[in-house]
């Protein structure tokens, strides 16, 4: 019997349990031209040592940050040494900080259950999130609603909040999040938002104006399958989980997966790769799901799209160096909500256009709002700039979101005097 009880343990744990990163580490490393640039990109996409980018390498020469599995320690550093390239480590033991956020979290759990309260200042389940969407639409019945706007691959319902002031269909601003899995900062951040706008309806005299002339659709969790898979398989899944037919490799890119100058440059046609651009544009039930309710909606003005992390606030384009055609308003925006953010606690953002600012990156969100009309598409990168990467910890959550609050007031009080 003891046996039996300690295989069923054992087949247990190794399915239901996350993948370890024991001794992982994330280095930094320092590329200073193109050529330096395509040796590491070789090495990351070979697959050999298992590697994942974790801050591509980027137009403006940034250094980049690389995931290595222990296992891959030594060849990894010899391989950097050999090509003079200069790095450090920025997270010496991956699994620690994992086992960190796995004990708040079930700490908070505790506490909420035995408190009955949403604690925004800690990282909740999907399950708990869309609890506290459906709260907020029932302590505001006559500001938000919950709307489900589709179903993801594995069939979980995606639910947007909905703000509105008035029966018709007024101009509309999206905030979209948790369309990478692994930036959890941006889920977090757009929940605390959510409970903010209905907060400050009636208090701030901004928050009011806005609404009193366009309405707001949240959509926390824009990939929630993938957001599951990173609390119950691994942690740094950043993609959908729909299959590959052929191949082994799960996932699409879901933000190289819109109809905007779709498997460009900036996007891989390999499954197996993280910025997978998918089968077709919208092959993605998540992408699709979005684009069918804007475009049947046929009304809105503004989209943003939150990721985490660098600290960017970015505007289009991402597929080509081109000028958007609004490039210097965008830009001028982007610049005031920077400076919103910062007066807070001083966190400094880099403003700029996707391509020239990051990378080419074909088939993004806010492109394809952009060249639907969309005129006041951004994406944010959150925090932070490195030292935790995707694995923020939670008690940045509140400051993360208070800041970010700023900046997306500065960029929605923008929309709401310049309705085109
Ligand atoms: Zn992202």
């Amino acid at each position: 019997m003891r046996w039996i009880l300690f295989f069923v343990t054992l087949i247990g744990s190794s399915i239901c349990g996350r993948e370890k990163f024991f001794g992982d580490q994330v280095f930094r490393i320092n590329v200073r031209n193109g050529d330096e640039v395509s040796k590491l990109t070789r090495l990351v996409n070979s697959d050999n040592f298992k590697l994942n980018f974790w801050r591509s390498p980027s137009a403006l020469g940034r250094p980049v940050d690389v995931l290595v599995p222990s296992i891959s320690l030594q060849p990894v550093k010899s391989f950097l040494k050999s090509q003079g390239l200069e790095y450090s480590v920025t997270i010496d033991d991956l699994q620690a900080l994992l086992d960190n956020e796995d004990e708040e979290m079930q700490y908070n759990e505790g506490q909420e259950q035995s408190n009955n309260t949403f604690n925004y200042g800690a990282y909740h389940t999907l399950e708990a999130i869309y609890q506290e969407m459906d709260n907020i639409a029932t302590d505001f019945p006559d500001l938000a609603s919950r709307v489900k706007i589709g179903q993801s691959f594995e069939n979980r319902p995606m639910y947007v909040l909905k703000f509105s002031t008035g029966g018709e269909q007024r101009p509309a601003i999206w905030l979209n999040a948790g369309i990478h899995s692994r930036e959890w900062i941006s889920q977090a951040t757009a929940i605390w938002t959510a409970r903010k706008i209905v907060s400050d309806y009636g208090e701030d005299p901004a928050v009011t104006s806005i609404l009193e002339k366009v309405d707001i659709f949240l959509l926390p969790v824009a990939n929630p399958d993938g957001y599951v898979y990173t609390h119950t398989r691994n942690r740094l899944w950043r993609k959908t989980r729909s299959l590959n037919p052929g191949s082994r490799c799960v996932g699409t890119d879901p933000n190289r997966n819109w109809n905007a100058s779709f498997a460009g440059e900036g996007a891989s046609d390999n499954p197996c790769s993280e910025v997978y651009h998918g089968p077709h544009a919208n092959s993605e039930v998540e992408v699709k799901s979005v684009v069918d309710f804007i475009q049947k909606h046929g009304n809105f003005r503004c989209f943003i799209d939150l990721h985490s992390y660098s600290q960017l606030l970015m505007y289009p384009y991402g597929y080509t160096v081109k000028k958007a055609p609004d490039a210097e308003e965008l830009d001028d925006v982007a610049r005031h909500a920077a400076e919103a953010l910062a007066s807070l606690s001083g966190t400094k953002y880099q403003v700029g256009p996707t391509c020239t600012t990051v990378y080419p990156a074909s088939g993004s969100s806010i492109d394809w709002a952009y060249d639907n009309g969309i005129k006041y598409a951004f994406t944010f990168e959150l925090r932070d700039t490195g030292h935790y990467g995707f694995l923020l910890p939670a008690n940045q959550i509140i400051p993360t979101a208070e800041e970010t609050w700023l900046g997306l007031k500065t960029i929605m009080e923008h929309v709401r005097d310049n309705l085109y």
